[in-house]
């Protein structure tokens, strides 16, 4: 038997409602369970008691990653200590890593809505999940396996890397998701390919985290592993951790639990909620979270709404993919620059494969000068490499406004990386 983790919601009215309790609840109890936020409130003007409607959020003010540094060990807390079951930390290269309480509760609530992205996703208790992603304090591997086994599925719990032992498991345990980044996809796809394994593996979907995955690295795992889907989950440690929405089987963008936490977007300039359907930064709130709620929490990742319902008939209001984070934005002759856009380019350019570098000098002449090197499609040989050259800094011309010099490099001469793959290689002096 099957158990339903979608709550019984049918109309946005019902959402809104939801999150008018959620809201109301959070403020008031990080009002009188932390003294950050109690200060916070007090210098904004604002009392529990003045969020009356949803609109009320704009009044609110913003945290962000810098609160939760100078928190540090335990930022944002608003339980008791001991009520604390859990910690997670989030990777950081230097200083102060941003460390998350959670209680008992906040565990409970984050594995029942990551259960949902198996439901949405068509799994069903016979199928067998390798979840070959990083198990400990800064990454999530265990909100999938918690998630895996309330759904009832069968959890493999391979964590990441050692490709010999992912390809025995998937072949001797009959895997039939596979839970990894994107990166890390494109590894086991050639891998099995290249072992000739693709017939006796019945390996039907892979569910890709914390990486934005471009649409050509995608249909290359695709093809060469025969997958029926290929799903996104996105999800940062502030907010619980992966696990956060979820693509349906029509793939036009995420569904997300808008029953746990509200998403709003903004100008990362103006700090003003963009109109519907335009890129900004996401702003999420919490609806539910014990330990460390968040309130308005800057998260720099870029997407956009989008309007409309979606095909499947969820309820669930939709986000696109990630489309980069504003710290990772680009500036380059003072046009900005997301390393989504030049994927979204290349993805739409034949006889390439999928990874590429993106490499920034200065010039003796004192300019910004920007190389691509771009993998030519596998089996390719190089007599197209003057004419795919033209065609790629002709569209990068067209559809970003900058000029690029390209270079073509043989297929797998590009690093791949179990983890992500690093694009962008700033060589300017800073
Ligand atoms: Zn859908």
């Amino acid at each position: 038997m099957e158990k339903n983790f979608m709550p019984d919601i049918k109309t946005m009215d019902e959402i809104y409602e939801i999150q008018l309790q959620g809201l109301k609840w959070t403020v008031k109890h990080a009002y009188n369970g932390s003294p950050f936020y109690k200060k916070r409130l007090d210098d904004a003007g604002i009392s529990p008691d003045d969020i009356r409607s949803l609109d009320d959020l704009q009044k609110l003010p913003f945290t962000t990653a810098d609160d939760l540094r100078e928190g540090y060990p335990f930022p944002l807390l608003s339980v008791p200590i001991e009520d604390v079951v859990r910690i997670h930390a989030s990777s950081g290269t230097t200083g102060k890593r941003k460390v998350l309480c959670y209680t008992k509760k906040d565990i409970q609530d984050w594995t029942h809505f990551f259960a949902r992205c198996y439901q949405m996703a068509g799994l069903t208790r016979a199928d067998r999940v390798q979840i070959a992603v990083g198990y400990g304090v800064w990454t999530a591997g265990v909100g999938f396996q918690l998630a895996c086994e309330e759904f009832g599925a069968m959890a493999i719990p391979s964590g990441p890397g050692n490709l010999d032992m992912q390809c025995q498991f998937l072949e001797d345990f009959k895997t039939t998701v596979m839970c990894c980044t994107a990166s890390m996809g494109l590894l086991m796809a050639e891998e099995v390919n290249r072992r000739g394994l693709r017939e006796r593996i019945n390996l039907k979907k892979m569910i890709f985290g914390s990486e934005r995955s471009s649409d050509a690295m995608r249909r290359r795992i695709k093809e060469l592993l025969g997958l029926e889907h290929m799903f996104d989950i996105p999800g940062m440690t502030e907010l619980y951790g992966p696990g956060t929405g979820l693509d349906c089987i029509y793939h036009e963008g995420i569904h997300y639990w808008a029953d746990y936490y509200i998403l709003e977007i903004i100008d990362p300039d103006t700090l003003k909620p963009v109109p519907e359907g335009e890129t900004g930064e996401m702003v999420v709130t919490t609806l539910k979270k014990e330990a460390a709620p968040l309130i308005r929490y800057r998260t720099r990742d870029l997407t956009r709404l989008i309007p409309g319902e979606c095909k499947c008939g969820s309820i669930f209001p939709r986000h696109d993919r990630i489309l980069g984070r504003s710290d990772d934005m680009i500036i380059f002759r003072a046009v900005n620059i997301y390393p989504g856009q030049i994927d979204h380019v290349l993805s739409s350019i034949d006889g390439i494969g999928s990874e590429y570098q993106i490499h920034l000098e200065r010039g003796k002449d004192g300019r910004d000068y920007m190389t691509l090197k771009v993998e030519r499609e596998q089996g390719l040989d190089s007599s197209s490499d003057e004419a795919l050259k033209k065609r790629i800094a002709e569209e990068i011309k067209k559809q970003i406004m900058v000029s690029a010099n390209v270079e073509i490099v043989d297929y797998g001469t590009l690093p791949r990386s179990e983890r992500k793959s690093k694009r962008v290689f700033d060589h300017r002096e800073q």
